[in-house]
């Protein structure tokens, strides 16, 4: 008889979690996959392909403004928030399925019930049953944070509860200004919704280039977005259907809708960690990991945001893969978490690859900045009243293009493409080699000749 009933548990059905099982199931493990709520997980369920949607739903307001300058002439137009949420849920439950389908095509059997751990190598699952397993892998993912319980936090929604809402609303107040806040900022603004952003700080999307935080706002200010900083949610309270937000200041805004985007926590508590003796990492609270992945104890691995250490769907894949070709591949992989390409899908987007101007100064003796600021083509004929960005961070010495940040339509897919040369270590001279795209938006990153700036630090007396 087997000394485990599985050679694999893994606990979460999300992007980490997924790929490991069906990799590990595809190097002959027997493996099993516990998944609480949906197959897919955050990314798949309420992350980043639904959010994608309602983005690229929102975005045909402007398309519908834009064409006007280009001769035509749309009549009457509505939208139909119903309609969007209902084929939304279409194509999230088609995708639940593919993913579920995989899985089981890999081998690996699903188990749609909570899972903990009751030792080292034992699950108890949320049916009573217990499954013993030579190696246990934790990809519980994350959850909103509520931050510090303001009054009236109960009227409060997260992204969760965004995906869901049965009416659009005509006002909403949308606390952070990270990832989500901005996303969502953008999304309702485009479907019609009077939107106000309250942000803590001098400037939204702290730890981005600050070039790309002062254009980023301008742009959404430009298209009606509010965006109030130094100010926090103090009180919420409720009046039939209506809101109205307290802030830190003493001002107030009436509101259908209350929205907090302040960060999202890994899955740790209740999962039985402290029994099985994984140990959490005291610097972000989530699951403590060494380089592959391997948690405090040794046959028990996470992936993914429960470890908190990039919270990008396809890092927490990267893991997931790498840990399944570590442990039944006989193949040692470790992920490089250096220069990963992000995208903040607001509108105008965002794209970054590698080091902000001000990490560059902070680590290089000479950085060299490449920018550039213009009025993109179709904005020439639509009258639209915005910018692009785009700055390249270049060590002064090697030549070495250090970081990308671009700001505009197309800027995520832009990134994905420059992210190659700036992790083969493409030097300027390499981009200035190569020959532009005319007329593109992104021929602006191979022709920029003369530094907007030269930064060199003086060698300490
Ligand atoms: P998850 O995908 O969260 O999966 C964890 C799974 O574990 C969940 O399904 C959960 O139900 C299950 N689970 C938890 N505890 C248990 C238990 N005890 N027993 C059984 N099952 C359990 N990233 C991007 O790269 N690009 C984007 O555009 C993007 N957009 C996002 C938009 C939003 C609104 C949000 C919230 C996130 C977004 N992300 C995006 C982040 C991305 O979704 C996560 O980084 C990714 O899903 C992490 O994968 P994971 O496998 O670690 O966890
Ligand atoms: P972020 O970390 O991106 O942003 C959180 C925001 O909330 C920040 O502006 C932060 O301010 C603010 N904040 C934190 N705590 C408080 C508080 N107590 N009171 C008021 N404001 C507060 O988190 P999100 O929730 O937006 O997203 C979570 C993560 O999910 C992202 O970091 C990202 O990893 C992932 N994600 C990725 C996406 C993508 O790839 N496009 C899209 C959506 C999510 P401060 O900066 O001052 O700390």
């Amino acid at each position: 008889m087997a000394e485990f009933d599985v050679d694999l548990f893994v606990i979460g059905g999300g992007s980490g979690g997924v790929r490991a099982a069906r990799i590990a199931a595809g190097y002959g493990a027997k493996v099993m996959v516990a998944e609480e709520y949906r197959m897919g997980g955050t990314c798949v369920i309420r992350g980043c392909v639904p959010k994608k949607l309602f983005v690229i739903g929102s975005h045909v307001h402007d398309e519908i403004e834009d064409a006007v300058g280009f001769g035509w002439s749309i009549g009457q137009v509505s939208f139909d928030w119903t309609t969007l949420v209902a084929n939304k849920d279409k194509e999230i439950a088609r995708l639940e399925g593919a993913y579920t389908s995989n899985v089981e095509k890999s081998g690996a059997r699903i188990v749609k019930t909570r899972a903990v751990l009751e030792d080292a190598h034992t699950i108890r699952l949320a049916t009573g049953e217990k499954v013993t397993a030579k190696y246990i892998l934790i990809a519980t993912g994350g959850a909103p944070n509520h931050g510090p319980i303001v009054p009236g936090i109960e009227h409060v929604i997260s992204s969760n509860e965004a995906f869901h809402l049965k009416e659009l609303p005509k006002r909403i107040v949308i606390q952070g200004g990270g990832y989500i806040a901005l996303e969502f900022a953008g999304i309702f603004a485009g479907f019609g919704s009077d939107v106000t952003v309250i942000y803590r700080g001098d400037n939204i999307l702290r730890g981005f280039d600050e070039d790309v935080r002062k254009h980023v706002r301008a742009e959404m200010e430009k298209r009606g977005i509010t965006i109030i900083t130094g100010r926090t949610v103090a009180k919420v309270d409720k009046h039939g259907r209506d809101f109205t937000t307290h802030l830190s200041d003493g001002s107030s805004i009436a509101s259908d809708q209350v929205m907090f985007a302040i960060g999202r926590h890994p899955n740790v508590g209740g999962l039985g960690l402290e029994t099985a003796g994984v140990a959490i990492n005291a610097a972000n609270g989530g699951i403590q990991v060494d380089g592959w992945s391997k948690t405090s104890v040794d046959n028990i691995y996470a992936v993914g945001d429960v470890t908190h250490r990039t919270n990008l769907t396809p890092v927490a894949i990267r893991e997931g893969h790498a840990f399944a070709d570590t442990v039944f591949g006989k193949r040692p992989v470790q992920v490089d978490h250096a220069t990963i390409p992000t995208a903040v899908f607001s509108q105008p987007e965002v794209g970054t690859v590698g080091l902000t101007e001000e990490e560059a100064r902070a680590q290089f003796s000479h950085v060299d900045i490449y920018k550039t600021d213009f009025r993109p083509i179709k904005a020439t004929m639509s009258g639209r009243d915005t910018r692009v960005l785009m700055k390249l961070v270049v060590d002064g010495v090697s030549d070495r293009v250090l970081g990308c940040h671009i700001v505009g339509d197309g800027a995520a897919e832009i990134t994905q493409a420059v992210a190659i040369a700036v992790k083969m270590k493409a030097t300027k001279a390499d981009f200035d080699a190569t020959i532009a795209l005319h007329p593109t938006a992104s021929e602006e990153l191979v022709t920029m000749r003369t530094p907007s700036a030269r930064h060199v630090r003086q060698a300490a007396e």
